[in-house]
C-alpha cells in the first residue's frame, strides 16, 4: 500500500514540475498624473492601469501595495521596530511619534474596472480588491484609481527632508499594483525590507513648483521645456518659469518607478558605456562638489565592468541621486546618501548600481531569495571595486567570509530561505543575506572553477533578465556551464544551517609512502582541493571531487601539477589515500584560496 501510495504522489510530481517549466509572467502598463503641494507635502494621484493576466489562473482579486501607509504609529513596520532585538537606528521608535501632519498615506477616493466602481478594503500597507468580473488567463482589464497621499516625514528609504536636507525622497510612493506568479499573489506587507513587482510600461507626469529639479526612473519627454540640466548638449537651458510646471517620463520594461527632488540639486551629465548618459544629482554644497565630480568617471568604469561580466545594461540613462536614507536600487536609479568620504561614496554607488543587474534586471522575489539579490549585488560589487581601484586583492570578499564565521559562531543563523521579514534580528538577516549570500558565488568559484563562473553568471543573465528567476533557475544556469550536478549545493548552502568543516586527521610517513587521512566533520559536502609542499621544495595539489557532483572542476593553478584522486561519497566521514611519489612532505593545507567557507581553518594544515 504505502509503496503504490508513494507511486502515485511521485507521477504528481512529475506533473507539476513539468508545468512549472512553461514560465509566464503578469503585465502592467501604468500612465499616472500627479500634482504635488509642496507646502503641505501632500498630493493627488490619478492612475490609469492596464493589467493583463497571463498566468494559466482566473483571477478574481487583485491587490495593491499602499507602502507609504506603513508610516504611520501603529503600523507593522512600527511595532515590528519597537519589538525587534536590534531595531534599525533609522526607524527604532520614529514612526510612533509621528504627528498627523508628518505621517505618510495613500488614501484611494475611488477604483474602477472598466468603468464600473470596485469594492475594496484598505488593510495597513495593503489594498484588498474584489473584482466585478473575473480576469480570465490571456486577458487584459483597465483600472482607474484617483488617491490622496501624503509623503511622510523621511523615516526609511523614502519621505520628506532626509538627513542631508533633500526635499523630496519619493520611492514606494505609487499604489503598485502586487505581483502574481508562478507561486501565486504576493501582497506582503511592507513592515522592514524587501519589494517584488510587476513587469511593465510607466508614463509619468509629475506636475510640482518649477524650482525644484527632479531625478528618477524613466526618460523625461520634454527636456526642453523643462530644462534644469536636461536639455540637448549645447542648448541653452530655459530659465525656470514661475508657478508649476510639469515633468513627463516614460519608462519601458521596468518594474518599479522611483523620483526625488529638491531646489538645490546641481544636475551633472556624464556618457558611460554603450551610450549610456550617465546623471548625477546632489546638493549644490561646496564640500561634496569635488567627491561627487570624482564620482562621475568611476561609476562609468563601474558600469563596463558590470557590463563585461554580467550583461549589457539595457537602457540609456542610470542616475546617482542623493536621496533616500543610505542606499537603495531603483529602476534606472538609486537613491543615495552623499556627504560622506569619497570612498564611501563609490562603495555605496558602485553596490547600488550592480543591484540594477541582481534584482532589477534579474527580478528575483527578494522577499523570499534575500541572497540572491542582496549576496549577488555584494559579490558582483566587491569584484568591480577590486577592478577599478586597481586594489588586486585575490579574494576581495573576504569581508564576507568574516561575516559568516562571525553568524554561525553566535548561534542564531537561519536557513537562508527564510523571509526577508521573519529574522530574529536585522543583524542575522543582514549578513546571511548580504556576507553568506556572496560567500554563496565566491564559494561557488572553488566549486566549479572561475571559468565556469563567469560563464555562469553570463548565461543566467541571457536567460533570465526581465523575469523573475529563482534559486533553482540560478544553480540550473550553473549546471549546464560546468556539467556538473550542483543541487546539493542549492539546498545544503541555502535551505538549511549545515557548515563545512574538512580536516587533515593523520598525515603517516614511511620509508617511501605518505598515508594521508582527511576527516568531514561538517554535515555540508564540498569537493577538495589539497596543496602539498616537499621537504624539496617542490608543490603539487591534489583534487578530491566530491561524488555526488558527477565531474572534476579544471585545474584552478595550472602552474602548478595536480594530482585528480578518486570520489570522496560524501556520507564516508574519513577519506585515505597515499602519496607514493618518494617525496617527504613538509607542509599541507586543504584550500589555499580560502574560498571554501570552512568554519574551522586550524585543522585544515599539516606541519612536519
Ligand atoms: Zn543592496
Amino acid at each position: 500500500m504505502i509503496c503504490r501510495y508513494l507511486f502515485a504522489f511521485m507521477v504528481v510530481t512529475a506533473v507539476t514540475a513539468q508545468n512549472n517549466n512553461s514560465y509566464w509572467q503578469q503585465k502592467v502598463e501604468y500612465r499616472m498624473e500627479i500634482d504635488m503641494d509642496v507646502t503641505s507635502y501632500q498630493y493627488k494621484g490619478k492612475q490609469e492601469l492596464k493589467y493583463t493576466n497571463n498566468s494559466p489562473d482566473t483571477l478574481n482579486r487583485v491587490f495593491y501595495h499602499l507602502y507609504f501607509n506603513a508610516f504611520q504609529p501603529g503600523s507593522e513596520m512600527d511595532i515590528r521596530s519597537r519589538t525587534i532585538e536590534d531595531p534599525d537606528r533609522r526607524v527604532k521608535n520614529r514612526i510612533s511619534k509621528l504627528k498627523p501632519a508628518e505621517v505618510g498615506f495613500i488614501k484611494p477616493t475611488s477604483l474602477k474596472q472598466d468603468g464600473k466602481s470596485l469594492k475594496y478594503e484598505v488593510v495597513g500597507t495593503v489594498l484588498e480588491v474584489t473584482l466585478n468580473k473575473a480576469i480570465l488567463p490571456g486577458e487584459s482589464t483597465v483600472f482607474k484609481m484617483n488617491w490622496d497621499a501624503q509623503i511622510p516625514e523621511q523615516i526609511r528609504r523614502s519621505g520628506r527632508n532626509n538627513a542631508e536636507g533633500i526635499e523630496l525622497s519619493m520611492a514606494q510612493w505609487y499604489p503598485k499594483l502586487a505581483e502574481y506568479d508562478f507561486e501565486g499573489w504576493h501582497a506582503d506587507p511592507y513592515i522592514g525590507r524587501e519589494f517584488h513587482g510587476v513587469w511593465g510600461d510607466f508614463d509619468v507626469k509629475i506636475t510640482l513648483d518649477a524650482n525644484y529639479t527632479i531625478g528618477g526612473t524613466g526618460y523625461l519627454q520634454n527636456p526642453d521645456d523643462i530644462g534644469h540640466g536636461y536639455e540637448a548638449p549645447g542648448s541653452k537651458a530655459k530659465k525656470p518659469k514661475r508657478g508649476k510646471y510639469t515633468w513627463h517620463f516614460i519608462a519601458p520594461n521596468v518594474h518599479d518607478f522611483t523620483w526625488a527632488a529638491d531646489t538645490n540639486y546641481i544636475h551633472d551629465t556624464y556618457p558611460g558605456p554603450n551610450g549610456v548618459t550617465l546623471h548625477f544629482f546632489y546638493n549644490n554644497d561646496p564640500k561634496i562638489i569635488e567627491n561627487w565630480k570624482n564620482l562621475q568617471p568611476k561609476t562609468a568604469e563601474l558600469m563596463d565592468f558590470f557590463n563585461k561580466n554580467i550583461g549589457a545594461y539595457p537602457y540609456k540613462q542610470y542616475s546617482v541621486i542623493q536621496a533616500g536614507d543610505g542606499g537603495m536600487e531603483y529602476a534606472m536609479c538609486t537613491l543615495i546618501s552623499g556627504n560622506g568620504k569619497f570612498g564611501g561614496l563609490m562603495g555605496v554607488t558602485s553596490h547600488e548600481m550592480a543591484h540594477s543587474w541582481f534584482q532589477f534586471l534579474l527580478a528575483t522575489n527578494e522577499l523570499k531569495h534575500e541572497w540572491m539579490d542582496e549576496g549577488f549585488t555584494s559579490y558582483i560589487s566587491d569584484e568591480a571595486l577590486n577592478a577599478v581601484k586597481k586594489e588586486e586583492n585575490p579574494n576581495p570578499h573576504d569581508g564576507s567570509y568574516r561575516g559568516y564565521y562571525y553568524l554561525v559562531k553566535s548561534g542564531k543563523e537561519h536557513p537562508q530561505s527564510t523571509h526577508a521579514d521573519r529574522y530574529a534580528s536585522n543583524r542575522s538577516y543582514g549578513i546571511s543575506a548580504y556576507s553568506k549570500g556572496a560567500v554563496f558565488l565566491a564559494q561557488l568559484e572553488y566549486v566549479i572553477g572561475s571559468d565556469n563562473l563567469k560563464k555562469t553568471l553570463k548565461r543566467y543573465f541571457n536567460d533570465f533578465s526581465f523575469k523573475h528567476p529563482t534559486p533553482n533557475d540560478f544553480i540550473r544556469s550553473a549546471e549546464k556551464v560546468s556539467g556538473f550536478e550542483l543541487d546539493w549545493y542549492l539546498t545544503d548552502w541555502t535551505q538549511t544551517t549545515n557548515t563545512i568543516d574538512y580536516a587533515i586527521k593523520s598525515v603517516l610517513m614511511s620509508e617511501n609512502k605518505t598515508q594521508v587521512v582527511l576527516e568531514r566533520k561538517g554535515l555540508m559536502p564540498m569537493p577538495i582541493d589539497l596543496f602539498v609542499t616537499y621537504e624539496d621544495g617542490s608543490e603539487e595539489s591534489f583534487y578530491i571531487p566530491l561524488q555526488m557532483m558527477r565531474g572534476e572542476k579544471p585545474n584552478p593553478y595550472p602552474s602548478l601539477k595536480r594530482v585528480v584522486l578518486k570520489d570522496w561519497a560524501w556520507a564516508f566521514p574519513e577519506y585515505t589515500f597515499e602519496i607514493d611519489n618518494g617525496k617527504k612532505v613538509k607542509n599541507m593545507k586543504v584550500d589555499v584560496s580560502q574560498r571554501m567557507a570552512d568554519i574551522d581553518l586550524e585543522n585544515n594544515t599539516f606541519e612536519q
